[in-house]
C-alpha cells in the first residue's frame, strides 16, 4: 500500500528530505512541512530523521537533522523556535529570534509574525496542527495529544493569534497532520469520557474497548474556535499503522520524533525562489515508505488511512 495522503497535500523531497506539504500553502510561498522518519542521519531506534532532542538520540545527530529540516524548508539561516512540550494548553508567542543554548519555553503551541524564524514542534502519535493567516501574516503550530486537546491547546492557539496579531478566526487556515488513528488509538474509559461532547469521537469495538478519533476532536475544537470548515485541511495517515513512514510512541519506545514546522514567506523577496521548482511533479507516493508486502493483512479490520467523515 502506498503512503496515502489526502487531496491537496503531497510528499515532496527537498534535499533528500521527504516533506508532507499542502499545495495551497506552497502556492502562497509559505514554508511549511511535516516530516517523515526518512532523510536523516540518526541510527536505530531513531532512524533516521529524528528531530526530538529529549528522546535519547545522539545530540549531534539531532542537530544535523534539524539543520537538514531548515535547509529543506528553504533557508538554513532561519533558526527553529521550539518548545519544551508538556501535553498542556499553553501557547508561546515567539517575539524574539531564539538565541543559541537557551532553554526553550514550556508550551504546546507556538505562534509568531516573524519572517526570520521557523516554528517547530515534535511528534510521535500526537496530532500536529499548523496554522497560517495570510491576512495578518501570522503562523502557528500546536501539539495535540488527548491531554493537550482536553487542556484547550487549539482554542488557546486561535485565541492567542487573535489577541497578538488581530487574526480573525474565520480567515485562519489550519492543517491537521499524521497522528495515531482511531484504528489504533485505544484509550481508557475515563479518557473517552472527556470527549463525550464530540460526535463520534469514540469507536467502541466488540470487546468494549474505546478508540479515540483525535482528528475529529481537533476539527471540532477548531470549529468551536471559529475556523471555517473549508479552511481546515486534514491529511492524517495513522502513525501507528504507518510506522515505516512515521515514528509511533505506541509501537516503538524509545523512538524518534517527526516535526511539524512552519514559517512566513519573506516579505522582501519572491515567495518562491526561481529555482525552487514548486510545479515539479510530487514524489511518487510510494517512494517514501513502500511496505515490503503491499498485501493487506487478512485479519485486520481497521482502515489504515481513514476518513473522519466516515462512520466509525
Ligand atoms: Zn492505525
Amino acid at each position: 500500500m502506498a503512503l496515502e495522503v489526502s487531496f491537496g497535500c503531497s510528499i515532496r523531497e527537498r534535499g533528500g528530505v521527504p516533506l508532507l506539504q499542502w499545495d495551497a500553502w506552497l502556492r502562497d510561498g509559505v514554508p511549511h512541512a511535516i516530516t517523515t522518519r526518512h532523510g536523516g542521519v540518526s541510527r536505530a531506534p531513531y532512524a533516521s530523521l529524528n528531530l526530538g532532542d529529549h528522546v535519547g538520540d545522539a545530540p549531534g545527530a539531532v542537530m544535523a537533522n534539524r539543520a537538514k529540516l531548515r535547509a529543506a524548508l528553504g533557508d538554513m539561516r532561519r533558526p527553529l523556535a521550539v518548545a519544551r512540550q508538556v501535553h498542556g494548553g499553553r501557547v508561546e508567542v515567539v517575539r524574539d529570534k531564539p538565541a543559541p543554548n537557551t532553554e526553550p519555553p514550556e508550551a504546546d503551541a507556538l505562534v509568531t509574525d516573524r519572517a526570520d524564524i521557523y516554528l517547530a514542534l515534535f511528534f510521535a502519535d500526537c496530532v500536529p496542527v499548523l496554522f497560517y493567516n495570510p491576512k495578518r501574516r501570522a503562523v502557528g503550530v500546536a501539539h495535540g495529544g488527548w491531554r493537550g486537546l482536553a487542556a484547550g491547546v487549539l482554542a488557546n492557539t486561535v485565541e492567542t493569534m487573535r489577541a497578538a496579531y488581530d487574526v480573525d478566526p474565520a480567515t485562519l487556515e489550519a492543517a491537521i497532520g499524521p497522528h495515531i488513528g482511531v484504528c489504533c488509538y485505544e484509550v481508557s474509559p475515563d479518557v473517552a469520557e472527556r470527549f463525550a461532547d464530540v460526535p463520534r469521537a469514540i469507536r467502541t469495538d466488540e470487546e468494549g474497548r474505546s478508540f479515540l478519533n483525535l482528528a475529529r476532536v481537533a476539527r471540532m475544537r477548531l470549529d468551536q474556535a471559529g475556523l471555517l470548515i473549508e479552511n481546515v485541511s486534514i491529511s492524517a495517515p495513522c502513525t501507528s499503522c504507518f510506522v515505516d513512514a512515521y515514528f509511533s510512541h505506541r509501537v516503538e519506545n524509545p523512538t524518534g520524533r517527526i516535526a511539524a514546522a512552519i514559517g512566513l514567506e519573506p516579505l522582501d523577496g519572491p515567495g518562491r525562489d526561481e529555482d525552487d521548482d514548486l510545479d515539479a511533479e510530487p514524489e511518487e507516493e510510494g517512494a517514501v515508505a513502500e511496505p515490503e508486502d503491499p498485501a493487506e493483512p487478512e485479519d485486520e479490520e481497521p482502515r489504515r488511512v481513514w476518513n473522519i467523515d466516515e462512520g466509525v
